[in-house]
Parts: structure tokens; C-alpha cells; sequence
């Protein structure tokens, strides 16, 4: 049996965040603890289109207070941003009393048992962590019908090697699948899905809000989204994600599985997902479109130091007789413009723009 906690926050969330850790993660003494929330955007909290930065305070300040080493980050979407902008729009530089970091930098190549691809990219940080806490905000998701413990950890893999790995599958459950290959990397110790506001409709970034007050854990990432999903009066059994989750040994979804304790309630007429886009062959394209997007280098702005060509994963940057990236070699995970001290490497972003405002008002 599984269990999933269901909290009011109230005024209360250091609390509820307190309780949360002594049910399920209460020795934390000197372990490094990653937590890692959805920093989708370069979006202020009261978007909600991030894991509020009141959530993630809250679980930075717990982790301190039971003596663990805690970095909190994640591969944003906003690829044409730095980790630290996209942070310090959402409210996490402050939220995160220097526990923030960017984790795209350092990203080893796993073997997948995926039958997608033989190998993919993730962030050094997820492995090296001895335990995990991974933080998603509760929407709607045109794909996925919410965006959970199970899609979160897609922000494993950096930068644009998202994308390039979303356009290895078509449709809804190859997608689904890939997600949970991602996830099987580092399963989570423990999810906290933030539901100060929860977005509904056409999520994860255009929803309209709605405030619901309340924070959701489980060990078990299955059982949690599979109880955010009827909290939205939704059936779990019709979402891919969470059944090939399941299937793949991953948790529980079946009510009679789950134990629930607290303050569930089904959120009165939840405005389900009305936008089939991302779900279409033709986003599928888009997404290919994307994953090609290679950083572009100013030259005028260098001023040789190497810390690029030492920061590349894959050895894409070359230094002698004038700086230049190999395009065939380059994964697209933008460690370069995120270390570069000068701000001599940017993605262009015009052209990622024009990509996403195509999927977004799609
Ligand atoms: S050049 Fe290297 S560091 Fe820059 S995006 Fe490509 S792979 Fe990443
Ligand atoms: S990190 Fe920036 S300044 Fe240093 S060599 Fe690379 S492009 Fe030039």
C-alpha cells in the first residue's frame, strides 16, 4: 500500500512541509540533498507557472535544519536564459538561501534501457545526490493531462537535449514512455507537489489559475500524480504516463492501492485540456525544430579564457586558431552560454522564440 499525504498549507506551509519530512524523510544529517522543482520559465510566482518559491523555502529550510548539504536546480525550459535570471524572476535566489545552483554545466551520458534511444544526457547533480526530493508544481499539461512527480524529472536531461529526445517518439504514449525512461534514471526518494494554485485547461504555461492551498507527497511518484489526477475528476486509468509509470515497476495508481491521509478533495469543475497541439504530429515537428538549435558564438566578445571548450560535454567547442563549435558534435545543452564570463555565447534566441510562440498560441 501506498501512502500520499494531502495537506491545507493555510498560512502554514513551513509546517506542512515539517510534517511531510517527519512521515517520510526524517534522517537527512549530512546526505546531499537535490531538490529539484519545475523551473519551467523566467516567470514571476504569482504566474504559477513554476513551483512556488514558498514551497521550496520551506523544503530548503527542513533539509538545513536536519544537517543535509542541499542544491536546488533544474533545466529550465527557457533555454535563451541563464539558470540564474530564470532563478532570480521566479523568486528562487531568494527562496533558496544559497542552496541554488546551476546544473547544467556538468551532464554525463547514461545508458537508457529505452527502447527510444540507446543513451541520453542528464545533469551530474541528479546522480551524484544521495537523496532526491523532486518538487513539481501541479497543472494541467496538454500532453500528459498533468504535469507531475513523473513528468518533472524530464528536467533531468539539459537544455535542448529535451527536445531532441522528444522528437525520437510520436504521440502521446511513445512520449510518455521516454518520460518514464527519464525517471527510471534516478527515481525520486521523495516527491512534493506544490498546489498552492493549481493551473487547469491549456497548462503547463497558459492555464488560467486556480487557488487550491495545498501540498501533496508520496514516496510513491505513481500514486501521487495518480491522486492529483482525481483531484482534477479525472481517471488515472486514461492517463499513459501514469499506467506505463506503473507498468514499469515504478508505483501504484488502483484507488484501493493508496492509501490517502489528510484534506483530499476533488476540485470542483476543473477545467480539463481543450488543446490537442502538443499531442500532433505537427508539434512533434516543431520539437525537432527545436532540439537543432545550436548556441552562437560573438567573437567580438571573447576574450580567450577556454573555461568553454573546458565546460563542453562532448568537446564541441574549438579554441585553437579561432573559437568555433562543431554543430554535428554539439547536443544542444548550452552549458556554454550558461558559463561563458563575458556573454560571448547566446542561443538565438530569436529563432527559439518563433518556435515556442508557435507552440504556445497553437
Ligand atoms: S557547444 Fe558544447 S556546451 Fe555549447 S551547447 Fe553545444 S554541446 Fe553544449
Ligand atoms: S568562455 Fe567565453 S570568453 Fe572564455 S573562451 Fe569561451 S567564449 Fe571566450
Amino acid at each position: 500500500m501506498s501512502k500520499v499525504l494531502v495537506y491545507d498549507v493555510k498560512d502554514d506551509v513551513r509546517g506542512k512541509i515539517r510534517a511531510i519530512f517527519d512521515e517520510f524523510a526524517p534522517k537527512l544529517a549530512a546526505r546531499q540533498v537535490l531538490v529539484k522543482p519545475n523551473l519551467l520559465a523566467a516567470s514571476p510566482p504569482e504566474s504559477g507557472v513554476n513551483t512556488h518559491p514558498a514551497v521550496v523555502e520551506a523544503i530548503v529550510l527542513e533539509c538545513l535544519e536536519r544537517g543535509a548539504e542541499v542544491l536546488v536546480g533544474d533545466n529550465s525550459g527557457s533555454i535563451d536564459r541563464t539558470p540564474w535570471y530564470t532563478a532570480e524572476v521566479a523568486g528562487y535566489i531568494k527562496a533558496c538561501h544559497g542552496c541554488f545552483g546551476g546544473i547544467s554545466s556538468e551532464v554525463v551520458q547514461v545508458l537508457s534501457g529505452s527502447r527510444f534511444v540507446k543513451s541520453f544526457w542528464v545533469s551530474k547533480a541528479v546522480l551524484d545526490a544521495d537523496y532526491v526530493i523532486n518538487v513539481p508544481k501541479f497543472k494541467a499539461h496538454v500532453v500528459m493531462t498533468i504535469t507531475g512527480a513523473l513528468k518533472n524529472t524530464f528536467g533531468y536531461v539539459p537544455g535542448g537535449c529535451k527536445n531532441q529526445l522528444h522528437f525520437k517518439t510520436v504521440g502521446r504514449r511513445q512520449f510518455a514512455e521516454l518520460l518514464v525512461d527519464v525517471h527510471l534514471v534516478r527515481p525520486p526518494d521523495l516527491n512534493i507537489m506544490e498546489a498552492l494554485t493549481v493551473m487547469e485547461g491549456n497548462g503547463p504555461d497558459a492555464g488560467p489559475l486556480r487557488d487550491v492551498g495545498k501540498v501533496l507527497a508520496s514516496t510513491d511518484a505513481v500514486a501521487l500524480d495518480a491522486t492529483a489526477v482525481r483531484m482534477t475528476g479525472q481517471d488515472p486509468a486514461k492517463v499513459p504516463l501514469i499506467t506505463i509509470a506503473h507498468d514499469k515497476g515504478l508505483g501504484v495508481w488502483a484507488e484501493d492501492r493508496i492509501a490517502v491521509l489528510g484534506d483530499f478533495a476533488v476540485i470542483p469543475d476543473f477545467k480539463k485540456v481543450t488543446n490537442g497541439y502538443w499531442a500532433s504530429d505537427e508539434a512533434v515537428k516543431t520539437f525537432a525544430e527545436l532540439g537543432k538549435i545550436k548556441p552562437v558564438v560573438f567573437l567580438s566578445k571573447c576574450s580567450p579564457c577556454d573555461l568553454c571548450g573546458l565546460r563542453c560535454p562532448v568537446g564541441a567547442i574549438g579554441i585553437i586558431g579561432g573559437l568555433r563549435v562543431d554543430e554535428e558534435k554539439c547536443i544542444s545543452c548550452f552549458a556554454c552560454v550558461e558559463f561563458c564570463p563575458r556573454g560571448a555565447f547566446e542561443v538565438p534566441s530569436g529563432r527559439a522564440q518563433a518556435i515556442m510562440s508557435k507552440v504556445f498560441s497553437s
